[in-house]
């Protein structure tokens, strides 16, 4: 594969082609600190050359089929999967992520480029029937046309895939603004699909040090005509404000506040293992990690003892190590957050079964809180760190509702033994995705999305393709 370019500083890929912009920023390594790249500062300009660039080239790549377009597809997902390790070593260098996990984060994403090429190809339209002899009503599917699409680090390949595979797939150019802590995945993604054939302006990848002037020249070009974003619902809602300007589409995935409930039937010891395995992935930086376990108070002793010793195992240190299963917060205003939460808790009555110490730099250690009370600030915030804090409840309705109790509905979890329980837990709970005895829910296949303060929209699978299509209607009088 050709290197991407990288002096004076990585170019950002504009219109097709590598471009230094005469500003840069620095991207940090969170668990050593140092400085790992030197980044091309994209803003105003840079923008509205994107939005040229994006729907000059829609107006080419809408008009391919999809059996044209999924080779390319088909292509960038198995020059991700070749490039597999050495992606992996570049998410856990930017982001922290341990690395093993960052290798699974790669094969996601490069399935969803598959996924999309073929479902693509699926996108039927409708003969209606008329109750006109002379009229034939026919419904068509067009894409939505250029999108914005804006990420965030925790998954920076991954959060990129979902959105541009399926944009891209449905004849859609797509302008990513990653993340600023993780703007290189998003360029190693942006030459593969250059090396795949993807021709100019259909991708194009713009790194900020200050994104919110750059989404809002793209925001009121009315030629971008959707803006799709994985991120804070704070931000979600000031952008799905700037969007409605100019009428776009608008999909947002946001934050979580995932209950895990245990119920007293569960095996206490894969409940325990399934809690901790939602919990600590990407060291609790993930938008569907569990936030809050309520478990049943008959199980409860023994559930809490069995956590914390499988939490108490889980080997922190060095993300590019191999047999690291938790690597440092991303940054310090993520490490004091979950130091704030533990304290707050901690001061209103909690306490440690486990961590509840920074062990210095980014890293904290994977801590289980017991007696957490639903008033405490980690009740009511997304914590997005190692942190388990663990309530008990008596029974279901009370479960369930301690569980709604919250303005998001992302991910939910459920253990039960009982199939009545499965389906009356399940449908009472107020989320886009339930994981029952399931604590990895998500897959490429499936809808991934929430209710509520959770988002807006549907992800993967023949959602997510929809997203980026409109409905079009053509009546054709016969003459
Ligand atoms: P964030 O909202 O701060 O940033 C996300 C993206 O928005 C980044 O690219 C950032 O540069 C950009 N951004 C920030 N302010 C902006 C502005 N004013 N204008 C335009 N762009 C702006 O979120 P974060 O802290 O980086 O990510 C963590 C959040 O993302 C958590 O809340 C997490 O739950 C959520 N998340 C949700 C999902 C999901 O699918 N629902 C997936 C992953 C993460």
């Amino acid at each position: 594969m050709n290197a991407l370019p990288t002096s004076p500083a990585y170019s950002a890929f504009l219109a097709g082609a590598w471009t230094q912009t005469g500003r840069t920023f620095e991207v940090h390594s969170p668990a050593m600190g140092e400085t790992i790249a030197i980044v091309a500062d994209c803003g105003l300009d840079e923008a509205r050359r994107a939005a040229v660039a994006a729907h000059a080239a829609f107006l080419q790549w809408r008009a391919r089929t999809p059996w044209d377009r999924a080779p390319i597809l088909q292509r960038w997902g198995a020059l991700i999967l070749q490039h597999e390790v050495r992606l992996a070593h570049g998410i856990a260098r930017e982001m922290g992520k341990p690395v093993t996990e960052a290798k699974g984060e790669i094969r996601y994403s490069a399935a969803l480029a598959g996924d999309f090429a073929e479902e693509a190809k699926r996108v039927f339209g409708e003969l209606v029937p008329s109750q006109f002899a002379d009229k034939r009503l026919l419904v068509t599917k067009r894409p939505v046309g250029p999108v914005l699409a804006i990420t965030p680090w925790n998954f920076p390949a991954l959060m990129i895939m979902r959105k541009a595979a399926a944009a891209l797939a449905a004849g859609c150019t797509v302008i990513v603004k990653p993340a600023e802590q993780s703007p290189l995945t998003a360029l190693e993604l942006a030459q593969l699909w250059e090396e795949a054939g993807g021709p100019p302006g259909t991708l194009q990848v713009l790194p900020t040090s200050d994104p919110a002037p750059l989404a809002a020249a793209l925001l009121d070009d009315v030629t971008v005509r959707k803006l799709t974003f994985t991120g804070s619902t704070e931000v979600g809602i000031l952008l799905n404000r700037h969007a409605a300007a100019t009428l776009k589409h608008v999909s947002l995935e946001l934050g979580g506040h995932a209950p895990y409930l245990v119920f007293g039937d569960a095996d206490v010891a894969q409940a325990a293992r399934d809690v901790a395995a939602s919990k600590f992935r990407n060291a609790g930086q993930t938008c569907i990690c569990t936030n809050r376990v309520y478990v049943q108070r008959g199980i409860a002793d023994a559930f809490e003892a069995e956590l914390a010793r499988v939490t108490a195992a889980l080997r922190v240190g060095d993300p590019l190590q191999d047999v690291t299963q938790i690597g440092p917060l991303v940054d310090a205003a993520g490490l004091r957050k979950v130091e704030a939460h533990v304290a707050d808790a901690l001061a209103h009555g909690a306490h440690v079964l486990t961590g509840g110490r920074a062990l210095g730099g980014l890293f904290y250690e994977p801590t289980v809180l017991s007696g957490v009370t639903d008033d405490m600030l980690i009740m009511r915030e997304e914590t997005f760190g190692p942190v388990a804090p663990v309530l008990r409840f008596d029974d279901e309705a009370e479960a369930i509702a301690r569980a709604n109790d919250t303005p998001f509905g992302l991910a939910a979890y459920v253990w039960t033994r009982d199939v009545g329980r499965v389906f009356r837990v399940s449908e009472a709970l107020e989320y886009g995705i339930i994981g029952v005895n399931d604590p990895i829910p998500s897959t490429a296949q499936a809808p991934f999305g929430g209710t509520k303060a959770s988002g807006l929209g549907r992800e993967q699978g023949k959602w997510g393709l929809e997203a980026y299509l409109e409905t079009k209607f053509t009546s054709v009088r016969l003459a």
